[in-house]
């Protein structure tokens, strides 16, 4: 089973990274200042209650859905060892 921790040493180390991706993408998204009063993507207006829960918040939710489905689906593999990193 020696081969098994070899393995699993790669892994953390695409962790560890998608990690850092994830923290520096959760930054950037918190320092985006003012919410918008209506989604950048189409125009739609943002409830006043998303934009309070969400600071800084630009999108609507059907877009900021789409988003996200698109990140993880690209991010998939990574996302619960992230996700249990954030938690923290
Ligand atoms: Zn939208």
């Amino acid at each position: 089973m020696a081969g098994g921790w070899a393995r699993d040493g790669a892994v953390q180390d695409q962790i560890d990274a998608s990690v850092e991706d994830a923290v520096k993408h959760a930054r950037s998204r918190l320092a985006r200042g003012e919410s918008l009063k209506q989604c950048e993507q189409c125009g739609e207006s943002i409830p006043e209650a998303r934009r309070q829960a969400l600071p800084g918040v630009r999108k609507c939710i059907a877009c900021q859905e789409a988003e996200d489905a698109d990140n993880q689906a690209s991010n998939s593999f990574n996302r619960r060892g992230s996700k249990d990193s954030q938690l923290r």
